[in-house]
């Protein structure tokens, strides 16, 4: 018997209709974390995050910071593709991020970085998926840290632009990589608190 958050996931019409269910991918034991909207095209296809056009400018974002995906774990809010690749649904955020938080359970990160809207107004939101219309867009509060309790586990969130948004928005670039040099330092930081540790 599947445990109960697959099994929700498993019940979305979203999910009979993708090719892979899309769980995560890179080092379990991270520090880090990212996590994005849903997966697109590519990523139904491979059952793995981040492996599209998206991904691709992740990682040489991430590259020019000294970090690759393999560092880092990136996961997302939903684990199947929806059809055109629309906005995620109430509902279907509802199903799907009980197996997220599993997930963050398990790797106890320290620090999230969410990517773009969805992601952020979901850990804004300390998980409340009926708070997540009234919060504040990515575009004033990316780069702000802020310590949200999510799954009984405290974390540092860094909502950072999505970087398919960069893709078509390359005056965002900059700002991105302001952004960058703040989780840069949590990262520093954080591998300094494991040799402590
Ligand atoms: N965009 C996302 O948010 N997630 C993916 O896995 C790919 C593109």
């Amino acid at each position: 018997m599947d445990p109960e958050y697959i099994t929700l996931v498993k019940n979305t019409e979203i999910c009979k209709n993708c090719k892979n269910i899309v769980i995560g991918r890179g080092d379990p034991n991270a520090n880090i974390l990212f996590v994005g909207e849903a997966p697109g095209r590519n990523e139904d296809e491979q059952g793995i995050p981040f492996v599209g056009r998206a991904g691709k400018n992740l990682n040489e974002l991430l590259s020019k910071v000294g970090l690759d995906l393999e560092d880092i774990y990136i996961a997302n809010i939903l684990k199947c593709r929806p059809p055109e690749n629309r906005d995620p649904l109430p509902e279907e955020i509802r199903a799907h991020t009980p197996w997220l938080i599993e997930q963050i359970k398990q790797i106890k990160p320290k620090v999230i970085c969410s990517l773009g809207n969805y992601a952020t107004k979901f850990f804004i939101s300390e998980g409340n998926v009926d708070l997540m219309a009234k919060q504040p867009g990515i575009t004033s509060v990316h780069g702000k840290i802020r310590f949200v309790n999510i799954g009984g586990i405290k974390v540092k969130l860094i909502p950072l632009f999505h970087p398919a948004a960069i893709i078509y928005k390359r005056e965002l670039t900059p700002l991105w990589e302001k952004d960058m040099e703040i989780v840069k330092k949590e990262v520093k930081q954080s591998k300094k608190q494991k040799k402590l540790f």
